[in-house]
């Protein structure tokens, strides 16, 4: 179960915007994208030794790949694995870059990061390899493991008291998106439904996705 361990605020460095994926840093002055940074500590440029002067084309091909690489770093998920996910999205009827869109979002890490215990995927992701979420009262430690709907995602009773899941609870004033509904004062989230694309909020556009496996 392999996952991405290198420095992460590069990753929104590469793609110019922010991803949102550190929680609490996302939203403060410590953000080196962010747009309040003066500009001597700002480094809203692309990452690496050129970083700086590169002055890149702009092409096609580049702004589908960049959507792509956007698109497995807001989610969390490694190239093969998201190749895997647009190959099953295509197979299912519907449009496939909404399919693979729905995809994404139900996994368990995102339903946990959703539910607003986690600040951020990552963070939510290390909650379930921990053990301390829980499907249909069973313990589930995979990250990546589907929801359906139906499904009741919960909180194990011992981690509903601890400092980070409180903290997060009470900070952070996340929208609850309409395809979950919660219960037992926000421990426990059902999925309605699958989400529909109106739901989801993210920023990427999914046809140009599409057009790069496509090719
Ligand atoms: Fe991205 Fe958050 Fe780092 Fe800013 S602080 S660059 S939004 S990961």
């Amino acid at each position: 179960m392999a996952r991405y361990l290198g420095p992460v605020c590069r990753q929104c460095r590469r793609e110019r915007t922010k991803l949102f994926l550190k929680g609490e840093r996302c939203y403060s002055l410590k953000c080196p994208v962010s747009e309040a940074v003066t500009d001597r500590h700002s480094r809203a440029y692309p990452p690496g030794e050129h970083g700086r002067d590169r002055l890149r084309q702009g092409s096609e091909y580049l702004a589908q790949l960049r959507e792509k690489q956007k698109a497995r770093r807001i989610y969390g998920v490694l190239e093969q694995q998201f190749r895997n996910l647009y190959l099953e999205a295509n197979r299912q009827p519907g449009i496939t870059g909404e399919n693979l869109l729905r995809m994404l979002e139900m996994r368990l890490d995102n339903v946990v990061f959703r539910a607003g215990w986690g600040a951020s995927r990552r963070q939510a992701r290390q909650f379930v390899r921990h053990g301390h979420v829980l499907v249909n009262g069973k313990r589930v430690t995979i990250p990546s493991f589907r929801v359906r709907k139906g499904d009741a995602v919960s909180l194990k009773s011992t981690s509903r008291t601890m400092f980070a899941v409180r903290r997060n609870m009470d900070t952070l004033d996340r929208q609850r998106p309409a395809w979950l509904e919660a219960s037992e004062n926000g421990f426990v989230v059902t999925v309605l439904d699958p989400p529909l694309r109106e739901h989801i909020d993210e920023p990427i556009q999914e046809q140009l996705i599409v057009e790069l496996y496509s090719k």
